[in-house]
């Protein structure tokens, strides 16, 4: 039998339409979100990703700016234009695109951003909230899938999730967010021993490890849900997932397809969380780091979510 395909593309434009009619009602109120990007160095994929998050923006009515610094830039002048753009009550949200040139510390310019602003989630203090269970930005891979999830009405609490992969940006928060919802939660990752005994336990399995082909269908359980992060880009230019579609599809009962999976939702719920910036920002004239302002204003919002 086939797996059902979970169609990231389709949720993704219903969640941009969400976005737009939320970004109307802000600009209604005469507050336009406004994202600002920060890009260093030139290689092509960060130029690609920048762009793309700069459409998505376009679409939604979201203003955008894009701050491009060359390659050699010093790590101050990066932390110099993050504290302008702290500063600026008309930029809600704040996103760096990762990597970053060697000589700057993407932990020192993450951690510079104000936590209201940094609508990636990786921000100490919106890592913790997470963790801690607190309302919070989220990072947006993680809580895409989770809006898969929901959207497919797959059932979380109680069952068996499995992550592949323990990054700061996808395995981990994605980890934190399935336990949220109650789910049972195992994190592989490159060191553990007899990764196929671990998957084929899941009935949630989400693969974010940037290995092509890693997940064989004899590592899924028969009707379980798979969930693919991976983008690899193959020799011949094509872009494929961590899981082996074509075979795993015929086992699974549910899969995300690469590309049109978990990449759009990303995207999205960069999109979600700079509205959501803006909405926050715009009931307080001063935005305060942890203030308790904040956190009771954020609560409010992820209890409408
Ligand atoms: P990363 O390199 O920071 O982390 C990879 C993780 O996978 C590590 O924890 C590592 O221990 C684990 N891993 C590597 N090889 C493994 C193996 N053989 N067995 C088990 N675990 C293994 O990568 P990342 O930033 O988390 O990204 C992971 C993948 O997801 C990449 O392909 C990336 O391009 C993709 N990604 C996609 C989106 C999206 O929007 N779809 C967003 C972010 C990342």
């Amino acid at each position: 039998m086939a797996a059902a395909i979970i169609d990231g593309r389709r949720l993704a434009a219903q969640v941009r339409s969400e976005c737009r009619e939320r970004v109307q009602a802000l600009v209604s109120a005469r507050i336009t979100p406004q994202l600002a990007v920060v890009l260093a160095g030139d290689e092509p994929a960060s130029r690609i990703y920048v762009q793309n998050k700069l459409k998505a923006c376009e679409e939604v009515g979201v203003a955008s700016t894009l701050h491009a610094l060359p390659h050699d830039a010093a790590e101050e002048d990066v932390l110099s234009l993050i504290r302008a753009l702290n500063a600026d009550p008309h930029v809600h949200g704040i996103l760096v695109q990762l990597p970053l040139p060697p000589q700057i510390s993407a932990q020192r310019v993450i951690f510079t951003i104000e936590a209201t602003k940094d609508v990636d989630g990786f921000h100490l203090y919106n890592v913790g909230a997470l963790a801690a269970g607190e309302p919070t930005f989220a990072p947006c891979t993680p809580q895409g899938v989770m809006r898969l999830l929901d959207a497919a009405a797959i059932p979380i609490e109680g069952q068996h999730a499995v992550v592949v992969g323990a990054s700061n940006i996808v395995g981990k928060p994605m980890a934190m967010m399935l336990m949220r919802r109650h789910a049972t939660v195992t994190v592989c990752h490159v060191k553990t021993r007899d990764l196929r005994a671990h998957t084929l336990q899941a009935d949630i399995l989400v693969v974010a490890a940037g290995r092509p082909g890693l997940i064989k269908a004899d590592m899924v359980r028969p009707g379980g849900t798979v969930i693919d992060v991976g983008i690899n880009r193959l020799p011949d230019g094509s872009i494929v997932g961590d899981v082996d579609f074509a075979a795993v599809a015929t086992k699974a009962g549910h899969i995300t397809p690469v590309p049109g999976g978990v990449g759009p939702m990303t995207i999205a719920m960069l999109m979600l969380n700079t509205v959501e910036a803006a909405a926050a920002q715009s009931k307080f004239r001063r935005t305060w780091q942890c203030s308790e302002e904040w956190h009771a204003q954020n609560a409010d919002l992820q209890k409408a979510r």
